[in-house]
């Protein structure tokens, strides 16, 4: 009995879900097709930059969706490739930026001598950026986002265990201690109807076993979350980017 009551519960949330994405994706299909109208009628430069603005930002928003949907229904395969974290992570300093706001602060502790792990890096993107707008969410009022990463030793002398560790802490509301064992299932939401889907902690689960790791949450209420990852570590090498377009690439040309 359980068993169907928790099912009709999940069909219960698959209906809302595919009802409030439907409902983002939809105002988001609005705004770029107005901004486009607005844009083929105005001549402003200054006018035109603007209009061009928020038409990427629905695109990259609904791209996000869509996204999030696809790696829940495991249509997106998994691409593992050998990872440099700390690398990735600077890198999304940019992107971090654009989706927080700007009383809230990022921070980032990544040491140098970090261990490579075998991961889909395009994924552990999404997790992190999933992670970060769940803290920037628990700061109504501001507060710091802080990303680190440390290398976790088994202590075996053949290496077998090793883990990096990633975390992402906030200054945030927490998460009450009857809702922690929940915060990862699928469809689990607090937000109001068309703010949350419920799969963004899912999706980072999912990436965390997917890559070998496990994935957990450590929770003061009034100050803070923390949701930690940890991945095995590989002893393969980095594979050398191919060289960029335009450039003259080692070979010569
Ligand atoms: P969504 O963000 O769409 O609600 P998630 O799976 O990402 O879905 O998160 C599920 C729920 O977990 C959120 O609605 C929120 O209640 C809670 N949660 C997640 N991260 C945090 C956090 N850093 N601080 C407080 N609550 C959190």
């Amino acid at each position: 009995a359980e068993d169907a009551l928790r099912q009709s519960q999940k069909m219960e949330a698959m209906g809302q879900l595919t009802g409030g994405v439907a409902h983002d994706f939809n105002n988001l299909l609005m705004v770029a097709s107005s901004g486009l109208d607005l844009l083929e009628r105005t001549s402003d430069p200054a006018r035109r930059e603007r209009l061009r603005d928020g038409i990427r930002q629905a695109i990259d928003r609904g791209a996000s969706l869509t996204q999030q949907l696809l790696a829940f229904s495991r249509r997106s395969p998994l691409k593992p490739e050998v990872v440099d974290i700390g690398q990735r992570l600077s890198g999304m300093l940019a992107i971090l930026d654009r989706s927080l706001r700007e009383d809230v602060t990022v921070r980032m502790q990544l040491p140098p001598d970090l261990w490579r792990v075998e991961v889909d890096a395009s994924q552990m993107e999404v997790a992190v950026l999933n992670i970060a707008i769940n803290a920037r969410d628990a700061m109504p009022d501001g507060g710091t986002i802080t990303i680190e990463a440390r290398n976790e030793p088994s202590g075996r002398p053949d290496g077998v265990g090793d883990m990096v560790r990633l975390a992402i802490r906030d200054t945030g509301v927490g998460v009450a201690p009857d809702m922690v064992s929940r915060l990862f299932e699928p469809f689990f939401t607090t937000k109001a109807v068309g703010k949350g889907t419920g799969l963004g902690l899912s999706q980072v689960y999912g990436f965390a076993r997917a890559s070998g790791g496990e994935v957990g949450v450590d929770s003061v209420l009034g100050e803070g979350t923390t949701i930690w990852l940890r991945i095995p570590r590989t002893t393969k090498a980095l594979v050398a980017p191919p060289p960029l377009a335009g450039r003259p690439s080692a070979l010569g040309r």
